[in-house]
């Protein structure tokens, strides 16, 4: 008998032709989520199983595997030879004492010569004969025993399934720059984004000296967090002070922040040039707050020479922060450090902005060398998963 973790997968099935080149990345992020620890990895019947692991160990390494997108759920199994006798062994250790309970048995190896709906109620009767009060419930049982008896000569005996995070694998979709700030919505786009294949880097925009040192770290910290699901984050860190004070010392302040957001676009779009990244993810929200109008996107993603992608969108504040508590990002972006945004704040922005009217205003300054020196002043950081 081994101890072993069944690893399902989702959708990958449903990419016919590709499926090998999302399966080899799905394998290859699993093998470098778990490069910490010793283990056997097989692919045998359209699932993984993980065994010969340290028992101890066993948590941390579901947890690990909890992370992993384009896994959709895993089980603690029992792996034994697909023995009569060697199943009912393991059946018999599952204490259903004062439990209502339901056998599954799933025959994929015909040389398995009793049928699945027999042997079901022969397990049934070896708990009922071990376990004097437990009863069989077919409809809502409260432990379900499923055993699957696989083509390569095993049986795999286990109870729970454990969800997992679903998605497609990391990598497979490319990647893209999530512009980050030190908020909680956009860490959890940038989650939202990764979980659908792609691969990040991240934009911050600082006020130096406007904004605070811890501000910034703020986001190093929550970069990290993301790297417990990304692996790793190239994090581009700016300065924007300079754009500020410029559109705050020669623009209309209720522009102010239209203009902020399209220097953003343009900036991040020559960072996609220059890194080869094939789209923009921002933290948006439908309504939120002014700069999130359909009218305030338009005017901003038209700066961006790339799809703009802003999986917030259509999510209420109360949905967005459910994610951030579950991906423990939340309790960081609450700390009460400003965000370049909240310097210069106009008391009343621009709620639907018209192209040609912030073209004009954007004319009073030289865009150009705004978004260069920029650039000039880019730091860049790596941020890698913290050790456990
Ligand atoms: P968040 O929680 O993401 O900060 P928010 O509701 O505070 O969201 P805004 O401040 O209006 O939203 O910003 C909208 C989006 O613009 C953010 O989600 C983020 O993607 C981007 N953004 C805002 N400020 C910055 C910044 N300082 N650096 C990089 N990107 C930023
Ligand atoms: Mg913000």
């Amino acid at each position: 008998m081994r101890n072993v973790i069944l690893l399902r997968f989702g959708e990958l099935f449903l990419k016919g032709d590709n499926r090998h080149i999302f399966e080899s990345m799905l394998i290859s992020n699993i093998k470098t989520k778990l490069s910490s620890y010793d283990f056997k990895f097989e692919k045998t019947f359209g699932r993984y199983v993980i065994s010969d692991y340290q028992a101890s160990l066993e948590d941390d390494i579901v947890g690990e595997l909890k992370k992993v997108f384009g896994l959709y759920s895993l089980s603690l199994a029992k792996e034994v030879d697909a023995d009569r006798d060697a199943i009912e062994g393991i059946v018999r250790t599952i204490d259903c004492e004062g439990k209502s309970f339901k056998v599954s048995v799933k025959r994929a190896d015909k040389r398995f010569s009793i049928p699945s709906m027999e042997f079901a109620k022969i397990l049934g009767g070896v708990v009922l004969d071990n376990y004097k009060t437990a009863s069989v419930d077919l409809y809502n049982p409260q432990i379900e025993i499923k055993v699957d008896i696989r083509l390569n000569g095993k049986a795999y005996i286990y109870v729970d399934e454990i969800k997992c995070q679903g998605g497609l694998p990391l990598g497979s979709a490319g990647k893209g720059l999530l512009l980050l700030s030190g908020g909680i919505d956009s860490p959890v786009a940038g989650y939202l984004i990764a979980k659908r294949g792609l691969r990040l880097e991240a934009l911050h925009f600082h006020s130096y000296p406007y904004t605070s040192v811890e501000a910034k770290e703020k986001v190093l910290s929550l970069a990290e967090k993301l790297c417990e699901y990304v692996d790793n984050i190239k994090l581009h860190i700016i300065s924007f002070t300079q754009v500020q004070e410029e559109i705050h010392k020669r623009c209309r302040p209720e522009y102010m922040i239209t203009i902020m957001r399209r220097i953003m676009m343009r900036v991040a779009s020559r960072l996609c040039d220059k890194y080869d990244l094939g789209c923009i993810i921002t933290g948006e929200s439908l309504g939120q707050v002014a700069s999130q109008t359909m009218q305030s996107m338009a005017v901003t993603g038209a700066m961006a020479n790339r799809p703009v992608f802003r999986p917030c969108i259509a999510m209420d504040k109360e949905e967005i922060m459910k994610i951030a508590r579950d991906i423990a990002t939340y309790d960081i972006s609450i700390l009460p450090y400003e965000d370049c945004c909240t310097v210069f704040l106009p008391k009343n922005p621009v709620i639907k902005p018209v192209a040609s009217k912030v073209e004009k205003e954007e004319g009073y300054l030289n865009i150009e060398a705004l978004v260069n020196d920029c650039l000039e002043k880019e730091e860049m950081v790596e941020i890698v998963k913290p050790k456990q």
